[in-house]
């Protein structure tokens, strides 16, 4: 007995501007959809996926599907003009299917879903034959007539807005839908509402959804899911807690002699991975030269045969007034805390698509807002994420993922340079970024840019 998921991608809605649908949008480097897939892929009690999908784009979602590697997609079928006729035509695909398998209708164009709220469906199936998921509103829900004027305010309390999966036993919805296609009966805007017209006896139990669960669906929609991915990103973007993919892995460490590079190298080695270190004053590789960069990964390569990962966790701060700061320091800010990168990215690229690996580059909490006296580190950092995002997705088709590592307050040599000793339970310790930093390295994820914070949220 299966359960099967269903991605309902047969929607021709653009309300960005492009072309292309909106699951096929671009978010943080991926397509909607890429995301929206990827979670019920990795979903422990989802046996199968099937796709729905406008005709014409049958052939590009193969395209995504087989490029991510995916293994549970068995289909991606033609739908219809209303959503209605996609879940039908998903029904016609399944009718071989038992009766008592478990399926779940998902929009493509909520990427954010996660495998709580998939596998809390699963579980209610075993008590309900149709579930769906739904979040309570901070908006009082008003009904009104169609001159606009309201007809009835509903008691908040008891008003939940739903969202997808919708979950059902298949032949309940299988039943459902013939009996509204009998009664030609065809406007419905979600499949919990065709059981509940169609079979009105079955009882609908709800699930608690997510407010990160949104439906993508006018452009700011895009920027409020790119922060949710930004945000929390340290539960939602590492799906192993182990290091143990790193054993033999090669990986290179810009600013690996202190801090946080420090921490990193000292436990990837525990980790049976081999590390190479590179500073000015370790080994002469200036960062901000490219030529220096170049022969040092040359000579690398050279010499281990293949480079993994790279790893750019140099960087500098100078806390004073901007007009106090002398050509010398204002030129070391840019260049090691922005051309460094662009230059540790140029020259990494070749191995890394050699090794389908990773750039991981490390920005500051400063980056979402410029910080008095320290302004060139926190534009800086804001380049770097701005920088992360663009090459994840230039070079998403070579194979190669880049993300960006966001700490808040760490304990560091810099840091205390600059701030002096603070209270240790303010500050994380460098060690768990580093951890936290080293998981990221083996994750299938890219342009993410991951918070870590003191909280661990
Ligand atoms: O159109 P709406 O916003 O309700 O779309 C919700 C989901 O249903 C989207 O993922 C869309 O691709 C899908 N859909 C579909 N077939 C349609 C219309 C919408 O699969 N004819």
């Amino acid at each position: 007995m299966k359960n099967i998921a269903v991605i309902l991608s047969g929607g021709s809605g653009s309300r960005f501007g492009g072309s292309l649908p909106k699951q096929f949008t671009k978010l943080a480097g991926k397509a909607i959809i890429e995301y929206t897939i990827d979670v019920f892929e990795q979903a422990s009690n989802i046996d199968e996926i099937l796709v729905v999908s406008q005709t014409h784009h049958i052939e590009r979602t193969w395209e995504i599907i087989k490029k991510n590697k995916w293994s549970k997609v068995t289909k991606v079928i033609t739908g219809g003009k209303e959503r209605f006729d996609s879940t039908y035509s998903a029904l016609q695909a399944l009718k071989d299917y038992d009766e008592k398998c478990k399926v779940l209708f998902h929009d493509a164009v909520r990427p954010l879903v996660n495998h709580t709220i998939i596998s809390n469906c699963v579980v209610a199936l075993d008590q309900f034959e149709a579930v769906d998921v739904v979040i309570s509103s901070a908006d009082t829900l008003v009904e009104v007539y169609d001159d606009g004027c309201i007809s009835n305010i509903p008691n908040r309390a008891m008003m939940r807005r739903g969202q997808t999966p919708q979950a059902f036993r298949l032949g309940s919805i299988r039943l459902a839908y013939q009996k509204a296609i009998e009664s030609n009966r065809y406007i419905f805007t979600c499949d919990c509402g065709v059981i509940r017209a169609m079979l009105p006896h079955t009882r609908v139990a709800t699930v608690e959804g997510s407010e990160r669960n949104i439906k993508v669906t006018h452009p700011m929609d895009l920027f409020i899911a790119e922060k949710f991915l930004q945000a929390g990103n340290k539960i939602a973007f590492i799906e192993s807690d182990s290091l143990l993919p790193l054993k033999d892995k090669n990986i290179v460490i810009f600013g690996g002699t202190s801090g946080i590079g420090l921490e990193m190298k000292n436990i990837a080695l525990l980790h049976g991975a081999h590390v190479e270190v590179a500073s000015r004053s370790f080994n002469n590789v200036d960062i901000c030269d490219l030529e220096s960069v170049k022969s040092y990964l040359i000579q690398v390569n050279e010499r281990l045969g293949r480079i993994d990962y790279v790893v750019n966790t140099a960087g500098l701060l100078i806390k004073k007034p901007i007009d106090t700061l002398s050509l010398d320091e204002i030129s070391a800010l840019i260049n090691i805390n922005y051309t460094g990168a662009v230059n540790v990215a140029i020259a990494a690229k070749p191995y890394l698509v050699e090794s389908s690996g990773m750039l991981l580059n490390f920005t500051s909490s400063s980056y979402t807002r410029g910080r008095a006296f320290y302004a060139l580190y926190s534009s800086t950092n804001a380049a770097i994420v701005n920088f992360t995002q663009a090459l994840a997705e230039e070079w998403v088709t070579d194979g190669v993922r880049v993300n960006c590592i966001n700490p808040e307050r760490t304990a560091t040599p810099m840091r205390t340079a600059n701030f002096g000793s603070e209270p240790p339970d303010l500050l994380l310790d460098a060690k768990d970024v580093a951890l936290t930093s080293l998981k990221v390295l083996s994750s299938n994820k890219t342009g993410i840019i991951i918070d870590v914070r003191k909280d661990g949220r």
